[in-house]
């Protein structure tokens, strides 16, 4: 069972040694803490209605959609709201996309107060934008801002605002199948202060990157590194949110898995070796059970050291409406590299794969562990399982609105 804390606010006013009392009474581990934000006195939620447009007088020359690379190039314009403790949430502005302008003091750019969102836009078959559960992003946005003391906000209000940005984005979004255009809605403490303690004022931008499929010539199965030098979360730690702090240090574990030729690290967590994720995605694998013989599709459990993931949300609920039909067991548990590698030599590895928003799924084709190397399950020549297609195809389907569904929001036109 998980044991969670929930200070009263960020302002708590327990005392550490307090908390840690309360910890020791229940005599339980804590795996995660519940912070409720800084704007705990909310003076002023988000208000779309005050949403202000300037266009730009210098619109960007399109690239050309096979020539996205990811990130690489931004909109027109950009989404942003400022924040303070006194007034709360002022009024959104859209305005051409610039440098921002911050004292070298600003708290950011010290103590790591900021955290990130990244989900995409679609166009559909009748050129209508798409957003993919939206409210997913919100609700980790809230959480993940509250966790460093930022603000938190009406998800509703922001959603509404991000539609009128991707309406006003609407011709960088490519209309080919595979195509988006990636958001990051961004939040930081710009309180200009070298003491540590809550920012008291806050600024969210949302910027905007056209992006193509990840995989432009078909899946390419990866081969990863287990990773066990480096740990990316442990309990009641802070990997199950995305906050910018948690990105900077696995940069390095990747490089030098990079050298020795694999794509990514497999994060382990433990002396049991625990599978957790893969680079920045959830992990998923397909075993035959030792004993049964039942094909079972297994991801570890969100136990505070897993990024709560909307496809890894998205991949489970869709297994439980598709595949438990067709006799697969969909579980929720912890497994380790132990447990592969014997799968793996009996034959009992089906496949793996990565899930996340930039590339949905990512089939992985081995694992280097103790100088072995797990075979996940493809043959040579093939790139990706089955059920990795099928997700894919899946989730595609109802991202592009060719399925309707109710995971998928139409951006309402601008009026
Ligand atoms: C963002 C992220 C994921 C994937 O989340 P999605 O919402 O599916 O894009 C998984 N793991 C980590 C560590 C992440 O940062």
């Amino acid at each position: 069972m998980l044991r969670q804390l929930r200070p009263q606010s960020a302002f708590s006013t327990q005392s550490p040694s307090r908390l840690i009392a309360i910890a020791t009474r229940e005599s339980s581990r804590l795996y995660s803490i519940k912070a409720e934000s800084a704007s705990t006195i909310k003076p002023q939620d988000i208000d779309p209605s005050k949403l202000t447009i300037t266009k730009t007088t210098t619109p960007k020359e399109l690239v050309p959609p096979n020539e996205l690379v990811f990130g690489r190039t931004f909109t027109d314009h950009m989404l942003s709201l400022e924040w303070t403790a006194a007034k709360g949430w002022l009024p959104a502005r859209i305005t051409p996309y610039q440098n921002l302008s911050l004292d070298p003091a600003s708290s950011v750019f010290h103590y790591a107060f900021t955290c990130f969102e990244g989900m995409k836009a679609y166009k559909d078959a009748n050129g209508q934008i798409r957003l993919f559960r939206p409210n997913k992003n919100m609700a980790r946005l809230n959480k993940s801002s509250a966790r460093i003391c930022l603000p938190t906000f009406d998800g509703a209000s922001l959603i509404e605002l991000i539609s009128k940005f991707v309406q006003t984005e609407e011709r960088f979004i490519p209309s080919t199948k595979g195509y988006s255009l990636y958001l990051r809605p961004t939040m930081i403490g710009t309180q200009r202060t070298l003491g540590v303690g809550p920012p008291g004022s806050a600024l969210l931008f949302v910027i905007a990157s056209p992006v193509g499929p990840y995989y432009p010539t078909g899946f390419k199965a990866v081969s990863l590194e287990a990773t066990d030098y480096a740990v990316r979360a442990w309990p009641g730690g802070t990997g199950d949110m995305k906050l910018g702090a948690n990105y900077a240090p696995c940069i390095l574990p990747q490089i030098q898995a990079a050298k020795r030729g694999f794509h990514q690290n497999l994060w382990l967590f433990g002396e049991e070796e625990y599978v957790t994720e893969v680079g920045t995605m959830n992990m998923f694998v397909a075993i035959k059970n030792k004993e049964t013989g039942q094909k079972e599709l297994i991801t570890a459990p969100l136990d505070g050291t897993i990024l709560e993931g909307v496809t890894r949300d998205s991949i489970l609920g869709l297994a439980h409406e598709k595949l438990v039909p067709e006799g697969w067991k969909i579980i929720e548990r912890k497994y380790t590299m132990k447990e592969l590698s014997e799968a793996s030599k009996e034959g009992r590895l089906i496949e793996a794969f990565g899930a996340g928003t930039a590339a949905i799924v990512s089939p992985v084709r081995n694992i280097s562990w103790k100088g072995e190397l797990v075979d996940c399950g493809l043959r040579p020549e093939i790139e990706a399982g089955e059920i990795a297609l099928r997700m894919k195809e899946w989730i595609e389907a109802i991202q592009y609105g060719d399925e309707e569904h109710e995971w998928s929001y139409v951006v309402p036109k601008l009026a």
